[in-house]
């Protein structure tokens, strides 16, 4: 004769082995910390080293924005990930050497200025966008290579073949070849100690160019005061032969440590105008986002500001996307990730939210998007449970 419990425990069972293969997200997404307000920033890489245009699109970044707050009276925050040096393109024409070319005064002012305001922070994002030896390799076979080091400083790296804009590992040939570690971890402390005689403040938060980076870029910059990495919610460490960013499968989430303690962020929403990016496509992420009790961090680059035809459409855009942030989601805090970092770090209870009521509620916002996941959450049956319940304690204030 069948006991009682047999049914149950066979169907618990049966859930926990469907399971288990996204155990990483179940765990991860439960322990992320839960936000009270939607926390916005954008953030726009590549500033720095190159193009002069780049002061007259910045002090127009900063006009355009310059008269929004938040319900607190914060200003919209745009942070700047920074590249110090370029390439000198007179000295590679003269020597077919690499010469750093460092970012101008006139590039640095206009940072100030922003930073001034409230509007701009400032983070590590290189002290180049290449790794030089990968580079200069890649010039000797591939003349685009070499156009592109006798143009600089003005050639945007933008321009540069993709591979090759990640500077942690050898993008000369695929798939990448790897770089010591002592020589990734030496580098990676030395630009962070680059930025900080360069702008007078050691960075706090680092961008890794092109998402592709290792521990051991981890463990220098924070030995020289770096505090939070912002990711694409994973790691990719290496490129395939395609090209192809590669790296462990895991997930990453907000809060979660790193190397030496490291924090990270999560930055996975992408508003770049020139590829025809809307404010209004946007709502419905920002929206989730206050479900799942996450902030969210909006990825748009430099190239979207540099050419002057384009700065128009792409500012308004920026403008339009923080007015109607604000109109929509009236409890928004505009927070750099910096902060973020302090606030998750000291896990603060006037931003954070550790009721099992909310944790719950964000956690099944959180997992129920996960591709492959949702389909073994209904086969379960957990959804129908999971489901309800969390809707009913959002209910329940
Ligand atoms: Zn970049």
């Amino acid at each position: 004769m069948m006991v009682w419990w047999f049914f149950p425990l066979a169907w618990l069972l049966a859930a926990l082995a469907l399971l288990f293969p996204y155990r990483h997200w179940l765990l991860g997404a439960w322990r992320e910390p839960c936000w009270r307000r939607l926390v916005v920033v954008v953030e726009s890489d590549d500033w720095g080293a190159g193009p002069r245009a780049q002061a007259e699109a910045l002090d127009a970044l900063r006009q355009v924005l310059a008269d929004l707050r938040d319900r607190d009276g914060r200003p919209p925050v745009v942070t700047l990930g920074v590249v110090l040096d370029s390439a000198d393109g007179e000295v590679w024409r003269s020597h077919r050497e690499f010469s750093p070319a460092p970012l101008t005064d006139t590039v640095r002012e206009a940072f100030l200025r922003g930073g001034d305001a409230g509007l701009f922070h400032l983070q590590l994002h290189g002290a180049c966008h290449f790794w030089p030896a990968a580079l200069v390799a890649a010039a000797q076979g591939d003349p685009a290579v070499d156009a592109w080091l006798a143009a600089a400083p003005e050639a945007p790296t933008e321009a540069l073949p993709d591979a090759l804009q990640s500077r942690w590992i050898d993008g000369s040939r695929l798939p990448a070849g790897l770089l010591p570690t002592r020589t990734l971890e030496a580098a990676a402390e030395e630009e962070a100690r680059a930025y900080l005689r360069g702008l007078g403040e050691p960075p706090r938060v680092a961008v890794p160019t092109t998402f592709i980076w290792g521990e051991a870029a981890e463990r220098g910059w924070a030995r020289a005061g770096v505090r939070v990495v912002v990711t694409p919610g994973r790691r990719f460490d290496a490129r395939d032969s395609a090209g192809r960013p590669v790296g462990p499968p895991r997930p990453l989430f907000n809060g979660q440590r790193g190397a030496e303690g490291i924090l990270y962020l999560v930055r996975d929403l992408y508003f770049e105008p020139r590829r025809g990016h809307r404010p209004e496509g946007l709502w419905e992420d920002l929206g989730r986002k206050r479900r799942q009790r996450r902030p969210a961090l909006m990825e748009t680059h430099r190239y979207n500001f540099l050419d002057p035809a384009d700065r128009p459409a792409s500012l308004g855009a920026l403008r339009v996307l923080f007015v109607g942030v604000l109109g929509r989601f009236p409890e928004v805090a505009f927070l750099s990730p910096q902060v973020m970092g302090e606030i998750l770090a000291r896990g603060d209870p006037q931003w954070l939210d550790g009721s099992f009521r909310v944790r719950l509620a964000a956690w099944w916002h959180r997992i129920e998007g996960v591709p492959g996941l949702d389909r073994r959450l209904r086969l379960s049956g957990l959804a129908w449970i999971l489901g309800p319940l969390a809707r009913h304690m959002e209910g329940v204030s």
